[in-house]
């Protein structure tokens, strides 16, 4: 039986691994799908604190799992396909295979919607991205294309025109999901330029590797016209990875996990960290802090009992 077992391998279960791992308690970390989570996905890293000169987002996980490991933790390959968490032990089936553990740090994330056109995966970090805070810097001065109707696609185009020469806000509708206010933001940001009933059919250059336009599609008319771009963010909103805790740990009606209070969920012994519980920050760093106090929570519960 284990004392922590942590689901997800990115900044938030690599950081719960590193503070669990010095507190003696040999956590267990089950790597998860997108294996070094968000960061994983992305290229340079200007903003966590500690690297004046920025950090390749793969090298950074790579190093947190590292200095995880040298503390004691194993990290494991595979997916959480069930959770049983009625009673301590909790249970957790690993790819066929059930293991026990005293606590349970949930740290699982959540991933970006994408458009899942082929083109838009291959150029993931070369262009394409699904995050303005982390990425907007890179495009000062240039032609940027944002997706989405929501609340998201306002914040992340208005966001971006501090960068971009100009942002074009693509949505496939002519209505909007996004809330009045920050509509409003972007409709009186006179950077912005609204592209409406329209879809991004495909992302220019796989070939070369980078973004240089896209091919969109007027879906009142069916017309279908190219255009130059050297940034696309994708804005259409996130999945969090939840789907094996419903009906155990208390979700928000988008899925999200609901705090208790901490780290803690609605049942003792588990705890959250990261973005599978962060709806508005969901930085790097944030997601650190977050399984810094998960790992110290697990912690004192272990400690007050004997363990
Ligand atoms: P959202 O509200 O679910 O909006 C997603 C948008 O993406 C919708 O306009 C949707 O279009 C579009 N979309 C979805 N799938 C698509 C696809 N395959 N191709 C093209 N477009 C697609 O998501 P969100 O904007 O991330 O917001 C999520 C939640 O967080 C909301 O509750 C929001 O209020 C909140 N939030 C708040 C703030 C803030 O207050 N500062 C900032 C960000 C987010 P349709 O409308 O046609 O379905």
């Amino acid at each position: 039986m284990h004392k922590v077992v942590i689901i997800g391998s990115g900044c938030a279960g690599s950081t719960a691994a590193i503070y669990t791992g010095r507190a003696g308690l040999n956590p267990v970390v089950i790597k998860g799908h997108e294996i070094g989570g968000q960061l994983s996905l992305t290229t340079e890293v200007e903003n966590f604190p500690g690297f004046p000169e920025g950090i390749n987002g793969p090298d950074l996980v790579e190093n947190m799992r590292k200095q995880a490991e040298r503390f004691g933790a194993v990290y494991l390959d595979g997916q959480v396909q069930e959770a049983d968490l009625s009673k301590r032990p909790f249970r957790l089936n690993v790819e066929g295979e059930w293991m026990e553990t005293r606590t349970l740090i949930v740290a699982s994330g959540a991933k970006a919607r994408w458009l899942d056109l082929p083109s838009e995966q291959k150029l993931i970090g070369h262009g394409v991205s699904s995050c303005a805070t982390c990425d907007g810097f890179f495009y000062r001065e240039k032609k940027i294309m944002v997706v989405g109707g929501g609340d998201s696609a306002m914040e992340e185009a208005n966001f971006l025109t501090r960068f971009g020469r100009e942002v074009a806000l693509v949505h496939r509708r002519d209505s909007f999901r996004a809330s009045k206010i920050m509509l409003e933001r972007a409709r009186n940001n006179p950077k912005i330029e609204f592209v409406m009933n329209t879809a991004v059919e495909e992302v220019f250059d796989v070939g070369s590797n980078i973004v240089t336009g896209v091919r969109l599609r007027n879906l009142v008319t069916g017309e279908t016209f190219e255009r130059d771009v050297d940034g696309l963010f994708v804005a259409i909103g996130h999945i969090p990875n939840t789907q094996v805790f419903k009906g155990q740990l208390d979700l928000d009606p988008d899925g999200y996990l609901l705090s208790h209070g901490g780290a803690r969920t609605n049942i003792p012994g588990v705890f959250h960290a990261g973005d599978v519980q962060d709806r508005v920050y969901r930085q790097a760093i944030t997601a650190s802090g977050a399984g810094c106090m998960a790992a110290i929570e697990a912690e004192r519960m272990l400690e007050a009992e004997g363990h």
